[in-house]
């Protein structure tokens, strides 16, 4: 049998092309799912273009997310028919992900899809959005109340950024978003941000201690402008780091730390355990109002998620990108 895949092939040079795969090559493990729809997140976005080491074994099937019906199990958990999400776990990095109309995966990685949303709508979330509510979590579970102040979201524009802000605004929160396309201010206030404020200001190398602003932060870009927002973030304050849009480097001091008693929290989706993923779904089916997950999304057949990974990389995608691959 075979099943069509976007291929990443590295012999004699790179290649990422979709094509048909024999279904014998697929990778052994207890759960095959049929797909239904995946996406395209930052991290896909460098292995499709190869601008980023993701991709750690050739051929890969890439595609970090994925969402559709099992269609074969030997795991106990899961069963012919069951609809199951993924994010992660290495998928599309050292084992053959979900960009393809059939992937096989493990049972201990998949979620079931919750009541309330739809495979298409897991998708439209995909990775970006349950990590930008991993981010919501850690503030949360810091402290933070929605009267605390204003809660600063980078990256505003992007996948994380705009669920964050749509996440937050619901809760109540003031959301200030930092972007650096100000053509998206009507979107991005829509989402929730009460105010938008330009990139540049948060994106050179600043002091250590500025003036205190925010209550809290979600960061999806890192380098200065993590440093900065660290730097700005109020006495008590907590600031969730999990991107790395401008750099993966980050110059800054231990004041925010020792006299503002500021609180940074590491945000990992990848290898996030069960019960921190369950949470967040749930959290999602409850919090995301569907009708702002609509206005993130742009739909994509298969064929074009090459051309749209580029777009993705050269910072022309707005919210998130999402792949139309079987039924
Ligand atoms: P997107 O490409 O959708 O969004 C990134 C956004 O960052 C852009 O839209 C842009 O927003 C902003 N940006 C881009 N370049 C720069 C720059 N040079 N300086 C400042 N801002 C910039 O990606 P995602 O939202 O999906 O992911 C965002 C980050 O989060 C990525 O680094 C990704 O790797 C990381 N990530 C981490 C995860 C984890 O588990 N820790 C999981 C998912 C993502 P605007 O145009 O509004 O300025």
């Amino acid at each position: 049998m075979m099943f069509r895949a976007l291929v990443l092939e590295n012999d004699g040079g790179f290649r990422a092309t979709v094509k048909s795969v024999d279904a014998a090559q697929l990778p052994a493990a207890d759960v095959t799912l049929a797909v239904s729809y995946a996406t395209l997140n930052y991290k896909d976005g460098l292995a499709i273009t190869n601008r980023g080491p993701v991709v750690r074994q050739w051929p890969m099937v890439a595609g970090v997310d994925g969402a559709g019906t099992v269609v074969a199990s030997n795991h106990p958990d899961w069963q012919v028919g069951d609809l199951a999400v993924h994010n992660g776990w290495g998928a599309g990095e050292t084992h053959w992900g979900c960009l393809a109309e059939t992937a096989r995966l493990k049972g201990d990685w998949l979620i079931r899809l919750p009541q309330a949303l739809s495979l298409r709508q897991s998708m439209a979330i995909g990775t970006a959005g349950y990590t930008a509510m991993l981010c919501v979590l850690a503030l949360e579970d810091h402290g933070l109340k929605p009267d605390a102040g204003e809660v600063l979201v980078t990256g505003a524009s992007g996948g994380v950024g705009s669920v964050a802000i749509a996440l937050l605004g619901r809760l109540g929160y003031t959301v200030v978003a930092a972007t650096g396309r100000a053509s998206e201010e009507t979107y991005l206030k829509a989402l929730g941000a009460s105010s938008v404020m330009d990139r540049a200001m948060l994106a050179s190398p600043g002091k250590a201690l500025q003036k205190e602003r925010w209550a809290g932060v979600v960061d999806a870009v890192g380098s200065h402008t993590l440093a900065n927002a660290l730097a700005q973030t109020r006495y008590g304050g907590v600031v969730a780091a999990c991107g790395l849009a401008q750099g993966m480097d980050l110059a800054s001091t231990v004041m925010p730390f020792i006299l503002r008693g500021v609180a940074l929290v590491g945000i990992d989706s990848v290898m996030a355990p069960l019960s921190r993923r369950q949470r967040a779904w749930a959290r999602i089916a409850r919090d995301l109002d569907p009708v702002l997950l609509e206005t993130m999304v742009q739909e994509l057949p298969l064929d074009g998620a090459i051309d749209a990974a580029h777009a993705l990389m050269d910072g022309r995608v707005r919210g998130r990108t999402l792949v139309k691959i079987g039924s």
